[in-house]
């Protein structure tokens, strides 16, 4: 026991026969385990979709009649006992992984530190892929049973939502959110007081308070700077992801990275290992060597040491995408950091000074590579990529040598496989096959699986997604009074047993959403052939500062909203996590035109494939390793590089092979309505993608490839006194 706690608020008034639901709140384990996940859901499903799937706003607002009723029924009754049974074994952790592959492991945990947690739609403490990628490696972590805690902020003001104008402009939508709506505990000392900490800026001080939330058996703690005593501005520091204002950014930078050391220190966590999600964290490896110099050390030594369980994952192929900073800025925002580290002001530049054109800049991406010894990219490509970006670091190395290795990004899958699919493996491949999910002799079994019978499921899912996109309109139709041209453009007319093709991601332009319409005029032609409709659905938010992004959207919007369109490209507002959970659930082939090699891995289309939907991809990334020519499809070449040509010929190579190969195998149906050579793709793509591109593959890849390494290479590190408390 720790002298910390944290408690769940008793807050709901349930029949005493179901009140563990108040528990199951507070623990995300519900947000990966739809049998849970329907122990609120069927209380009351109107009220479930109206509260954005809130548990906790659903467990405030239901009538005493419905939850007297699920109190009184069987069924519902046996549900909830087998959730809860297993709920507590997993919560037990008598046979993990962790346990029986790495015992070492056992003990002291990693520290995962990153920007942003996409664990659920409701807990807006995410933007996109980087903070998905984060919590599915918490929930991977927890099934794993490996010790990991998360390190993060609490944006209280949300990430924005995306509302399209009638003319296709972006407009943002911040939404503050009430903090007791949400599964945040208050981290208090004994006395009930807040347990806080501080972080010291030149002239001031700003104090944080710590929230946990409960992701299955890891605790995430997030950073929260709006309490007493800090300045009206230092209380805005950790409310909202990614300030453009640089002031703010580097100030929330030095929190996550040295507020992030001292909470666990507070907490009473002696990390093994200290892993950087991307380069934000990178302040982190000056407190830990600040540590050491307090109790006695030299720099040099305090260096030494830290650096051999410090692990840097980047996620940047492009040198402008890490943070870099102005020295006037770390001046201004740093000074007091130098001075306890036993540092001149220059010396402390010289750790992360990059020359540039335009001047000196001090990089948390040379921060991190430099005080890490333990550093990945995200998938093979990005490894050469990142090798190549970074080989003026280690000037006597050949870029080949360059100490970064590469990790491929997986999806956690319970966390997207629909239930459905989940329910048609349980059949088939046997009920333990998600305890066995990388192991590639289980999905041979697949093969076996009727056509008729796959193919039901995945009407089943598309008729959904088409469902869903109707009640969101109605919604928006009656509550916002938009225009009937926009409800076309929203996908009232989307068929589910049309073609249907999901292009969903951040409109950053290396991404190149438009480039499928390149040529409108061919694009209509195709997707209005007489019996052969195409559909495709498109979703993203652009960064509110990010004007060409808004431009493309709004280009984008200007298309869809043609009547020559018939209501088949569609653009959906306000992507989030459950707008991407049915579309990736839901449509027949997933489109991805990312410019090589700026797309270090995706996951999106991890995400899709393990549905059952087949990849349309540049092979960038990750699906330049997945792919091989029977799960999908491939646009342009391995080799080009990265210019204008690139643009043509990938818009040519998507145009041809969806007219003459993707448009006829789906549409090649037998008398029953089966594609079976569809069919058989698609088994392929799940068969290929589940296993190996999962958080499975990956959190074990990590363990044994990096975690394990640091862990008996920092053993010796000392610990600093001040932080044991007992
Ligand atoms: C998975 C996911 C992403 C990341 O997808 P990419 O393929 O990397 O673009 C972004 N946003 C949301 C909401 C997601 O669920």
């Amino acid at each position: 026991m720790t002298q910390f706690i944290t408690r769940i608020p008793n807050g709901f008034d349930l029949p005493r026969r179901i009140a563990r639901l108040g528990e199951l709140a507070y623990n995300l384990w519900w947000t990966w385990n739809p049998e849970a996940t329907r122990l609120f859901a069927r209380i009351d499903y109107d009220l479930w979709e109206r509260l954005s799937h809130n548990p906790i706003l659903l467990l405030r607002q239901i009538g005493r009649a419905e939850l007297n009723s699920a109190a009184q029924n069987e069924d519902y009754l046996t549900a909830f006992d087998r959730v809860f049974a297993e709920f507590d074994a997993y919560l037990a952790a008598q046979q993990t992984w962790s346990l029986a592959a790495h015992p070492e492991l056992t003990g002291n945990p990693i520290a995962y530190f990153s920007m942003e947690f996409g664990l659920h739609e409701t807990l807006p403490i995410y933007s996109g892929g980087l903070g998905v990628l984060a919590g599915d490696h918490l929930k991977e972590a927890s099934d794993l049973g490996l010790p990991l805690v998360g390190i993060g902020f609490m944006y209280a003001q949300g990430y924005f939502s995306q509302h399209i104008s009638e003319d296709g402009w972006q407009e943002a939508i911040n939404n503050p959110i009430n903090i007791d709506e949400h599964a945040f505990l208050p981290v208090t000392r004994q006395d009930g007081s807040r347990l806080t900490v501080s972080v010291e800026f030149p002239e001031r001080i700003v104090t944080l308070q710590i929230w946990e939330v409960r992701v299955g058996r890891v605790p995430l703690y997030l950073l929260d700077s709006n309490v007493d005593g800090n300045s009206d501005a230092d209380r805005l520091l950790t409310a909202r992801l990614y300030w453009s204002d640089l002031n703010f950014r580097v100030a929330q930078e030095v929190l996550l990275g040295v507020g992030g050391v001292r909470a666990l220190r507070e907490l009473d966590y002696n990390p093994s290992v200290w892993h950087m999600n991307e380069g934000h964290a990178a302040f982190l490896t000056l407190e830990r060597a600040r540590e050491l110099v307090q109790a006695g050390h030299s720099f040099e030594q305090a260096i030494a040491q830290t650096r051999l369980n410090n692990i840097f994952t980047t996620h940047t192929p492009v040198p402008a995408g890490n943070d870099e900073f102005p020295l006037w800025l770390i001046d201004k925002h740093l000074a007091a950091l130098w001075t306890p580290l036993n540092l001149t002001r220059d010396q402390f530049m010289d750790l992360a000074r990059h020359t540039q054109p335009y001047g000196e800049t001090f990089s948390m991406g040379i921060l991190a590579l430099r005080l890490a010894e333990g550093r990945n990219a995200v998938s093979e490509l990005h490894g050469r990529v990142a090798r190549g970006m970074w080989n003026f670091l280690w000037p006597d190395k050949q870029e080949d040598d360059v100490p970064i290795t590469y990790v491929t990004n997986g999806v956690h899958t319970g966390n997207w496989m629909a239930r459905r699919i989940r329910l048609l493996l349980d059949k088939h491949l046997g009920a333990d096959w998600l305890d066995r999910l990388d192991d590639p002799a289980l999905w041979s079994r697949l093969d076996a699986v009727p056509d008729q019978e796959f193919w039901q499921t995945h009407l089943h899912l598309k008729r959904k997604l088409a469902f869903y996109l109707r009640e969101r309109i109605r919604g928006h139709w009656l509550h916002d009074g938009i225009h009937p041209v926009q409800v076309v453009a929203s996908g009232v007319m989307i068929n589910p047993y049309d073609l249907t093709i999901g292009f969903a991601r951040r409109f950053a332009t290396y991404k190149r959403a438009g480039l499928i319409l390149a040529d409108v005029e061919r694009l209509l032609d195709l997707v209005n052939r007489p019996n052969r409709p195409v559909q495709i659905i498109f979703a993203g938010k652009a960064h509110p500062a990010d004007e060409p992004g808004k431009q493309l959207i709004q280009q984008i919007y200007r298309t869809v909203k043609k009547a020559e369109t018939g209501g088949r490209l569609v653009f959906l507002e306000d992507y989030d996590m459950n707008l991407a959970r049915y579309l990736v659930q839901g449509v027949d082939v997933w489109l991805n035109t990312p410019r090589r090699p700026m797309e270090a891995s995706g996951t999106s289309g991890m995400k899709a494939a393990l549905n059952g939907a087949l990849n349309f991809s540049v092979l960038d990334g990750w699906w330049r390793e997945a792919y091989n020519g029977q799960n999908g499809w491939s646009i342009g070449a391995d080799a080009d590089p990265q210019t204008a040509v690139q643009d043509e010929a990938d818009a040519e190579s998507l145009y041809q092979t969806l007219e003459n190969e993707i448009i006829p195998l789906y549409y090649d149906q037998d008398e029953a309505g089966l594609p079976h050579e569809w069919i058989a793709r698609a088994k392929n793509a799940m068969q290929t993608v589940t296993p190996q591109f999962s958080t499975r593959r990956m959190v074990k890849e990590y363990v044994q490839r990096l975690y394990l390494p640091a862990l008996r290479a920092g053993r010796e590190t000392t610990k600093p006194k001040k932080a044991r408390k007992k």
